[in-house]
């Protein structure tokens, strides 16, 4: 399995960072998973081929995490592909009518087949060429009512990816023995914040539930973590015997 963060940024725009994208090539399929403004063109600058993606699936429905779908699947239509299968949570089907609605030039050029998952939910993705060569779990979190978060299994190799949340005692549990969690740390340490990550907040959490993956990415940074990167792998380390990154645009995992 190889995993390429396309983004790892926010809302707001930074240099090097783009809003949040994370491709995962299971040798067989490519799943993209959450889809931010920006997102496509790194797809490009990956070399992936965004007409290869078998599914997108969304963690929850914010603009940063869906900007750039439409423009995806309008890529993919300016060059023959006009169908794609997308995962996400309660909603999604209604924020894809509403957005196409807009539309008019683009009805009836591409399709989107929609499945609408809840938490604790186990799947198989269908891709391009039939099912998928990975199973999926959701899990919730602590960011909209229905925001999710995901473990993917393939060839016995794990990755969890939480989209936007605080952190939870679902999330340490979905990734008891993962090979990497990618977790958001939006703010630095120290930030007042709820409905995100900050460094201490996580650690807080550890405390009660130990991190037992064994790789952690961290990703979702806004501009206020500019210079604070450092600060925050120091101060997840004393809690955390695993290895801690931070994520950038591009970087490749291989598992
Ligand atoms: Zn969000
Ligand atoms: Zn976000």
């Amino acid at each position: 399995m190889e995993i390429t963060f396309l983004g790892t940024g926010t809302g707001i725009p930074q240099d090097g960072r783009v809003q949040s994208g994370v491709l995962l090539d299971t040798e067989k399929n490519l799943l993209l998973f959450d889809c931010g403004c920006g997102v496509l063109g790194r797809i490009h600058e990956s070399r992936h081929d965004h007409k290869a993606i078998d599914a997108i699936i969304i963690t929850h429905l914010h603009l940063d995490h869906v900007g750039d779908i439409l423009a995806l699947l309008k890529a993919n239509w300016l060059i023959g592909r006009t169908e794609m299968r997308i995962y996400g949570p309660q909603g999604t089907k209604e924020w894809y009518a509403k957005t196409m609605e807009v539309y008019d030039y683009l009805k009836g050029r591409f399709s989107a087949q929609i499945t609408e998952l809840s938490p604790d939910e186990e799947f198989v993705p269908e891709g391009t060429n039939g099912k998928c060569n990975c199973s999926i779990r959701t899990a919730k979190t602590v960011h909209t009512d229905n925001s999710l978060a995901y473990h993917i299994e393939s060839n016995g190799k794990t990755v969890v990816y939480t989209g936007d949340t605080e952190p939870s005692e679902e999330i340490m549990e979905l990734a008891e023995g993962a090979d990497v969690l990618i977790h958001e740390c939006s703010f630095p340490l120290g930030f007042p914040m709820t409905n995100h990550t900050t460094p201490d907040m996580l650690t807080l959490m550890m405390e009660e539930y130990p991190l037992t993956a064994k790789k952690l990415y961290l990703t979702h940074l806004y501009p206020h973590m500019q210079g604070r990167y450092r600060e925050a792998t120091d101060h997840i380390k004393k809690y955390y015997k695993g290895e801690v990154i931070v994520a950038k645009d591009l970087m490749i995992v291989q598992l």
